[in-house]
């Protein structure tokens, strides 16, 4: 029986449900993880997360398809990318089969509050991992919690996605040969700044450019970009810092396999934004919003780029490039082999 809550007045928030799965890492093994009711976590004051911030995470989404299965969207990239970050942060792999294995128990023991197909609204899965035992000197925590909880969420866009304006961030996300391609809580805690000075002055979203020249293109805080350009190639920037996003290589494929577009990516240069017909962020909270404008306040000029697409609506490559990835996950588009993992 489906929750009674009302799926499309969702916000994009937390709302406890029923099970979580936690498995723990101690004397150099996992154990085999359970469901369990408690959504609170005790942990010691000096826990190696709470000192050191040894902690990365993942984000996924299980839907209600068009004939009422229910599945979830490439979940194996987000085991192997959890097993990219887990190596960088010297924490231990949780084994990326019983990944997806805890992700399909932790759906299945929430299966209520997989929001109707049609409502906009989804099932968000939150798997994340952390240092739990107590450590002072700087190492590596030896005991660690893997856990998954999921969370209903409504349409990011309520009322259809509007193009958004942001702005370039005077601040870097992430340092040459740093943590930038990891899915790492660091990554977060340090854009937190930058994106409430840019809420406080009107912008939607920082554009990070590349830290060691600010003359190229990377991502936002929680999101990539695409690009299009006037003749419809589809663009995306590439450096070893950026989020490697499951949204953005999904989109490349359907770009070039469904839409028979030319892809390309490849660094992209600040200065050629202007050329550019359609941007958008991408990730799997929005799948993609659509990007109006670009404003640059550094210096005090506030020079702008202004899509061609407009403020109004997504231009249209972007918009069929949205609507054919949410047709494959939400089952209206034959998925490419191995994408939808049905859960029930
Ligand atoms: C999670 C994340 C994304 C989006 O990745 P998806 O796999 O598409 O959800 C993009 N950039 C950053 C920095 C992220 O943390």
């Amino acid at each position: 029986m489906s929750k009674d809550i009302d799926w499309s007045n969702l916000g994009f928030g937390y709302i406890q449900t029923d099970k979580r799965f936690v498995a723990n890492y101690k004397n150099g093994a996992w154990d085999e993880g359970a469901l369990v009711d408690d959504a609170n976590i005790t942990m010691n004051e000096c826990a190696c997360v709470l000192q050191y911030a040894q902690t990365c995470f993942e984000g996924l989404k299980a839907y209600t398809t068009e004939d009422g299965k229910i599945v979830t969207f490439r979940p194996d990239l987000n085991a192997a990318r959890m097993a990219d970050t887990c190596k960088r942060l010297e924490m231990p792999v949780f084994p990326e089969d019983k990944w997806v294995d805890a992700i399909v128990k932790t759906i299945e023991a929430n299966i209520d509050y997989v929001p109707p197909y049609g409502s906009g609204a989804t099932l968000y899965i939150r798997p994340y991992m952390f240092g739990i035992n107590p450590v002072i000197g700087v190492k590596p925590a030896e005991e660690y919690q893997f856990r998954v909880f999921t969370t209903p969420v409504g349409p990011y866009f309520k009322g259809g996605a509007k193009p958004i304006t942001i702005r370039v961030s005077d601040y870097d996300r992430a340092a040459p040969r740093g943590t930038g391609n990891i899915k790492a809580g660091l990554n977060y805690a340090m854009s937190l700044f930058q994106i409430v000075e840019a809420h406080n002055q009107g912008y939607a979203e920082n554009m990070y450019l590349d830290p060691a020249t600010r003359t190229k293109v990377e991502e936002t805080g929680g999101a990539n970009f695409i690009f299009v350009t006037k003749d419809g190639t589809l663009v995306t920037p590439k450096s070893d810092s950026i989020l490697p996003s499951i949204t953005r290589r999904s989109l490349m494929v359907v770009a070039e396999k469904y839409l028979g577009m030319k892809v390309e990516h490849r660094e992209v240069q600040f200065s050629e934004l202007k050329d550019f017909a359609e941007c958008g962020l991408c990730g799997t909270a929005a799948v993609i919003s659509p990007v109006g404008k670009i404003v640059d306040p550094r210096d005090g000029k506030h020079d702008e780029i202004a899509f061609p697409s407009g403020m109004e609506e997504m231009g249209p490559y972007t918009k069929k490039l949205y609507d054919t990835l949410t047709g494959i996950q939400m089952g209206r588009i034959e998925a490419p082999e191995g994408w939808i993992k049905v859960i029930a």
